[in-house]
């Protein structure tokens, strides 16, 4: 059901810039954090309630080891009764690096003269695509500059490109997007081409941090960003993940303007972002950058077990960006979705050798360079349970998130044993080893904590795999 204004009597806020520098400042200021507070909002998180702008504030403002902890394992916590042990995988694949925008972080940048342009041709995009599946990938997130040639046709024909290769029994199952924002025609043919999450990041909340980075293009409009998922929910798209670049600009303003943004969307859409993304800052080709607000590592985990607990039935997303004792860490604060195998130089999942990484075709330098099958080796060895599942929007339930954290008993009904089958045709089709043997005892594991009758049924499921059946959900 979608919210309609009039009725509600309320001012309509949808498309209104809805970011108030003044606002976010002054409650980061003026707001205290003594510990009964800090266990108080704890608590409300932990009872499946999103906090408020001033909650946010407090949680910033806590210092001192302990209170720390208490957070973090508040995280913690809440990760563990809302979402389980499961962890979605995903890869990113670059379409084209044409740029008309100049952000001062970005590798594609338009000024940056040294870059190798490309886009690759659906011949290339479709051998990226098969390299992908046969590493046994089944998300993606198709990812572009922002360029003319890259035009909502363009992109809705790229998506069903990739849906449509499937070699063996590799098959891409779910493409998000990151790319431009679009006016609301355009993002309603790329929702037509049936992608599953569309994410625009607002890079910096703060409008004259923004200007400062954002030299050229139509991206040097802070309100067309702002509003940019406010066209997609018009066009259709109910599926939206938002994010901030952390290191711009104060974090602290960031994670509030990241709270802000959401409670903007639930208030005019009736539904919040499907996923937040919280990427550092990476070294880029010739970076333009204010080095005060470089992220120290222990913010980084303070603020992800801050937002984790701020907008508790959010997904949130970490990536390849950071390295992988940092990720080994932040997972455990309430991350739900990580990419595995990321390569994300032009056209390099397909390239016949592992050339050096060359920042002329990639937008940043990433810090984990692991395979999925090793990335999915350590989810293992700590008890998490790797998911490929994509059951939600196949079945049209929006947000599988969402769904996860408000109806009770989905997780055990669906998301596991989807995981299990879907970790069950991984091991089938490109494990071996003991790294097969190792995911068969997690499944095992996993399923005794099953209701019985759902895990006789699963376990059904996972012998027709085995015979040779693909793409079994719940
Ligand atoms: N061109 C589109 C845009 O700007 O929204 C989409 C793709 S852009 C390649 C995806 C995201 O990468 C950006 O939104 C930005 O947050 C992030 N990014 C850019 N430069 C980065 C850097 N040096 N380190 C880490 N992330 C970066
Ligand atoms: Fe272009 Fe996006 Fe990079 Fe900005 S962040 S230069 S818009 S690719």
């Amino acid at each position: 059901m979608r919210f309609t204004p009039e009725k509600l009597s309320i001012p309509d806020q949808r498309m209104k810039a809805f970011i108030d520098p003044d606002e976010l400042w002054r409650l980061i200021n003026n707001t205290k954090a003594d510990k009964t507070r800090v266990r108080e909002i704890i608590s409300k998180s932990l009872a499946k309630n999103r906090l408020t702008l001033e909650e946010t504030a407090v949680l910033i403002n806590a210092s001192g080891t302990d209170l720390m902890e208490e957070i973090k394992q508040g995280a913690k916590e809440l990760k563990k009764i809302v979402y389980g042990n499961r962890i979605v995988l995903f890869a990113p694949l670059y379409v084209g690096n044409k740029c008309s925008n100049n952000c001062q972080y970005c590798g594609f940048r338009a000024s940056n003269k040294d870059a190798v342009r490309k886009t690759l041709a659906d011949t290339e995009l479709t051998l990226e695509v098969e390299a992908l599946e046969d590493n046994g990938q089944k998300r993606l997130i198709l990812v572009y500059g922002e360029h003319p040639d890259y035009s909502a046709e363009y992109i809705a024909h790229t998506v069903r490109l990739v849906y449509g290769v499937k070699k063996g029994h590799g098959e891409i199952r779910r493409v998000n997007i990151n790319a431009a924002p679009f006016d609301i025609e355009g993002f309603r043919k790329i929702g037509e081409a049936g992608i599953g999450t569309y994410q625009v990041f607002q890079e910096t909340y703060h409008p004259e941090a923004y200007t400062w980075y954002h030299l050229g293009g139509k991206k040097k409009e802070y309100e067309w960003r702002l509003t940019s998922l406010d066209r997609a929910q018009e066009a259709g798209i109910d599926d939206v993940g938002i994010g901030a670049l952390f290191g711009l600009y104060d974090w602290r303003f960031e994670v509030m303007g990241l709270v802000r943004h959401t409670n903007h969307l639930e208030a005019c859409y009736n539904v919040g972002p499907h996923t937040i993304s919280f990427p550092r800052i990476k070294d880029a080709a010739k970076l333009n950058l204010k080095e005060e607000y470089s992220v120290t590592d222990s913010d980084f985990s303070k603020l992800v077990a801050i937002l984790r607990l701020a907008v508790p039935y959010t997904g949130l997303i970490l990536t390849a960006r950071e390295a992988p004792d940092v990720r080994r860490e932040v997972i455990e604060y309430g991350v739900s979705q990580i990419d595995g195998g990321t390569k994300i130089e032009l056209g390099s999942y397909s390239a016949s050798q592992n050339e050096d990484q060359n920042l002329n075709r990639e937008q940043f330098r990433i810090s984990d360079a692991r395979s999925l099958a090793e990335v999915i080796d350590e989810l293992l060895n700590n008890d998490y349970l790797p998911s490929f599942c994509t059951s939600c929007y196949r079945m049209g339930r929006t947000g599988e998130h969402f769904m996860e954290f408000s109806v009770p008993g989905f997780i055990k009904r669906f998301c596991t044993p989807n995981a299990i089958l879907t970790l069950s045709e991984y091991i089938c089709d490109y494990a071996s080893g003991e790294l097969a043997e190792k995911g068969w005892k997690a499944i095992e594991k996993n399923l005794i904590t099953l209701e019985p009758g759902v895990m006789n049924t699963t376990r059904e499921k996972i012998e027709k795999i085995k015979a040779g059946e693909r793409d079994l959900y719940f």
